[in-house]
This record gives C-alpha cells, sequence and structure tokens, in this order.
C-alpha cells in the first residue's frame, strides 16, 4: 500500500501544479517536485488527482428497480417500490457490487448506503452488502434502514382519522438489531462503518429516535436520516409533533455534527439556522428530489448560513442511476435558476469541496479524509485528462464538474489500496457482476402497483388534488 505518483496535477488555492505524491502504508506522506519514488511508480502525467467523493446518500437494492417507477411522488413511489421489492440476499449482494462500481467510476470512493433491510432477514441483508463493499474495497457506511411505523403512517391524515397497521418488529427488537449489526460488522478500521439510521420521521417514533442516539453514544456511530423530503413530510411534521421536523429533532438530541440528513428540502429559516447551530450535515440528492417532484431544497441558504453540504445519488429507483458525477452537476447549477445573485452560485471547485470534505465532515472523518493533506488517508481518485470528453484542455475541474464526463477515472485508491487501475476495477470481475444482473432481470414495462391502488385516493385528497 504504498506508492509515489510523478507528476500529477494537483489543484491549487487559484489554480493548478504539478507535483508528486507520496503514499505509504496507506497514509500521505508528501507532496512535493522530484520526490523519490517509495513502493510502485504510478505516471500522473496529463492527469488529475482529486481526493475521493463520497456518494453520501443511497439505497444499493433500488438498483433493480431502477428506471422502471412510474411517474409518482414519494409517497406512492415508495408503495410500488416496496410492492415489487421482493428481493433475496443475493441479489442485496450484487446490486452493492453495482452501487459500489459505479460510484467508483464516477469519482466516488465513499458510499453510505440506507440500506433497505429484507424483513426476517436483516442481518443477513447487512452481511450480504458488507461483504460485497469488502470484495470491491469501497469505504462503506453502512445504515440499515429502520422504521418502527406502518407505511401508510407517513401520510398525513388530513381530516380523516386514519388508523394504522402497527410495524411488523417491535421498537426495542429494531434497536437490539442494530446493536448486533454494530457488533458483527462495524469495523472502521477495516474500512467498514454502521450508523444508525431511522428512515425519518414520517416512519419513527420518538421512542426509536432515541434508542438510536443512545447507541450512537454508546458505539461512537454517525447518525443518518431522510429529513422533509416532501411537502407531505412538511405537514405530517406539524400533525405529529405540532412544530417542525427540525424544532423536534433538535428537541430530541438527534442533531449534531456527525449527523447527516438527506434531502432537506422543505426547512424555514429557523430550521437552517438550527442545522447551522447544531452543525449536522445536509446531503443534497437533486436527481431524486427532480425524479419525485419533492422540490429544491434551498442549497444555497444553507450554505450561506453556514451548513455543510454534500452530496448523493439517493437510490437507483428515483435517480435512476448512480453517477456521482451527475448528481454533483446538477445540485451545483440547479441554484442558478432559483437564486438570482449569481455570486452565491456554486462554483466547480467548490462543488468538489462539497463532494470530498463536505461529505466526510457529516461521517465524522474530516481529520482523516477529504483532501489531499500530509497525514491523511489516501482515499484518492486520478482522472484521466486526455479523454475525449476533457478535451480540448481548459479548467479540468471546471470540465470535470460541468461537462458530462465519460469513463475518466483512471485510478483509485481507498486507504492507499488501488482498486481502479487503467480505468478497470482491479478487484472484483465486473464482466461477471454485468453477467450476473443480467441473467437475474428481465425487461419491465407496465405493472401496476396495489397499494397505489389502495391510498393514491386518500394521497390526492391530503394533498388538494381532487
Ligand atoms: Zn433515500
Amino acid at each position: 500500500m504504498s506508492f509515489t505518483i510523478k507528476n500529477v496535477l494537483l489543484a491549487t488555492d487559484d489554480g493548478y501544479t504539478t507535483s508528486d505524491v507520496q503514499v505509504v502504508d496507506g497514509k500521505i506522506t508528501a507532496i512535493a517536485s522530484n520526490l523519490e519514488v517509495v513502493g510502485n511508480a504510478i505516471d500522473g502525467k496529463n492527469k488529475l488527482l482529486l481526493p475521493g467523493f463520497v456518494n453520501a446518500h443511497t439505497h444499493s437494492s433500488e438498483m433493480w428497480q431502477r428506471g422502471v417507477i412510474s411517474a409518482y411522488p414519494l409517497e406512492l413511489w415508495l408503495a410500488e417500490l416496496y410492492d415489487f421489492a421482493p428481493i433475496d440476499t443475493e441479489k442485496v449482494y450484487l446490486s452493492a457490487l453495482g452501487t459500489a462500481v459505479e460510484t467508483l467510476l464516477s469519482g466516488g470512493t465513499s458510499v453510505v448506503d440506507h440500506l433497505i433491510l429484507i424483513p426476517g432477514e436483516e442481518l443477513e441483508t447487512i452481511a450480504c452488502a458488507v461483504r460485497a463493499y469488502k470484495e470491491v474495497g469501497i469505504r462503506a457506511f453502512v445504515a440499515p434502514l429502520i422504521q418502527d411505523e406502518s407505511l401508510t403512517a407517513g401520510i398525513p391524515s388530513g381530516e380523516s382519522s386514519q388508523t394504522h397497521e402497527p410495524f411488523f418488529r417491535s421498537t426495542k427488537a429494531t434497536l437490539q438489531l442494530i446493536e448486533e449489526a454494530v457488533r458483527q460488522f462495524h469495523r472502521p478500521e477495516e474500512g467498514v462503518n454502521i450508523l444508525v439510521a431511522p428512515t425519518g420521521i414520517q416512519l419513527c417514533t420518538d421512542a426509536l429516535f432515541e434508542g438510536c442516539i443512545e447507541l450512537s453514544d454508546r458505539y461512537n456511530l454517525c447518525r443518518h436520516s431522510h429529513l422533509l423530503e416532501t411537502k407531505a413530510q412538511e405537514k405530517l411534521a406539524q400533525q405529529k409533533y405540532g412544530c417542525t421536523a427540525v424544532t423536534h429533532l433538535k428537541r430530541i438530541g438527534y442533531l449534531g455534527d456527525r449527523t447527516s440528513l438527506a434531502h432537506c428540502v422543505w426547512l424555514n429559516d429557523a430550521d437552517i439556522a438550527i442545522l447551522a447551530e447544531t452543525q449536522s450535515t445536509v446531503v443534497h440528492n437533486p436527481l431524486s428530489n427532480l425524479r419525485l417532484g419533492s422540490g429544491i431544497a434551498p442549497i444555497l441558504k444553507y450554505r450561506q448560513a453556514g451548513v455543510n453540504v454534500t452530496f448523493g445519488c439517493d437510490g437507483a429507483s428515483s435517480n435512476d442511476s448512480q453517477d456521482l458525477l451527475e448528481a454533483i452537476k446538477i445540485g451545483s447549477i440547479l441554484h442558478n435558476v432559483t437564486d438570482f445573485d449569481y455570486r452565491q452560485w456554486i462554483t466547480p471547485r467548490q462543488a468538489v469541496e462539497m463532494a470530498s470534505l463536505g461529505g466526510v465532515k457529516g461521517l465524522n472523518s474530516a481529520d482523516q479524509l477529504g483532501s489531499i493533506t500530509v497525514g491523511k488517508q489516501a482515499d484518492l481518485v486520478m482522472y484521466d485528462l486526455t479523454n475525449l470528453s476533457l478535451l480540448p484542455r481548459t479548467d479540468p475541474i471546471g470540465l470535470l464538474v460541468l461537462g458530462r464526463p465519460t469513463n475518466v477515472v483512471n485510478s483509485a485508491w481507498v486507504n492507499g489500496k488501488q482498486i481502479i487501475a487503467n480505468g478497470q476495477v482491479t478487484t472484483i470481475n465486473v464482466d461477471k457482476l454485468r453477467e450476473e444482473l443480467f441473467n437475474l432481470s428481465e425487461w419491465v414495462s407496465k405493472r401496476q402497483s396495489q397499494t397505489v391502488g389502495q391510498i393514491e385516493r386518500h394521497y390526492r385528497t391530503v394533498m388538494g388534488l381532487i
């Protein structure tokens, strides 16, 4: 795990410089010209070296339904997703491999997988995802997705008094499950981390959040959750707590500098101030928010308030890919249409910092990851600047973020271990993965979700669509 990259392009504060980068035992030990070669010599000529990005929110097993779910808002989309989601652990393993590979090939070296658990096989689900991430070698933050209320509870009741089926597993059993997952799989030094990750206020009781806080404090775990993805959730929070979801989460102590929150579309100014004050991280999932019509998160407001923001692809059924560079591009330029003051617009260099340092901040790892700095761990990505999509030569970072880079990742390292070389994943057989994804699936077109049939009328009434 020692190597020296020779003559690679590095970003400086206001431009670029050509330099050598030395890595010993997984850590960056020197950055300077004409360094002696330690370990393997890597040719960095005409290549750009950046810190690895974080795919800071996804759900790997959604890969099996990408491109197929109807044009629905989240609440109905979820119903269709779950109606057609009887997947097995082998599929969980394969889609985690696929998520890891697509993340790597679009500049990511870490992934936060808000992992949907197969009922009755929860620990096996986690084991399969962990196995896949270890085999690929990507840094994994596995956040088992938990809830303790049934799906219909996530829709505001409006005028009607709704009753909901109790969730099939108790709060206590769910928390025990997460504790067992921590015991079995939480190995930060091996690149595998378990997070506490209630799905969100819409489907979780306070008891579940409080149990997660307790586990997070006891085992030093990062915290993750969806937050106010849709207008319906904003209404639901008022109905459930009589205040905003952010005020409530602050009150129960869920927010903090190792808490990352996906989406954050429907927050008001007071909520934004709370996120800044608690140093919570916002994970911006622009493609999913567009696909499900959830709204445009006020990302520039967050940045101006000092809230840390990073990017995620979100699950592949609401994106419908895992191309992190695409999420970074759309997540940057989307706000140019909502905020007229162009001086606040996100620049390509700011986007790169948000995707790397911003990502690891929310995972409590900024002292070890997220920048090319002596002493930090070598989670690095090297881009081929002779690739057709990065030519002719202009501003490499500008074109990487604003262009449509295609097959541009030449090499990637995680903790100093090379897992992509010459544009190819070196740790697993990607052809075999393609074959298995192909063989275990079939072309799908029209399908009918039973649950959508049952809840659509209520949804339309509550949301004022009837
Ligand atoms: Zn999500």
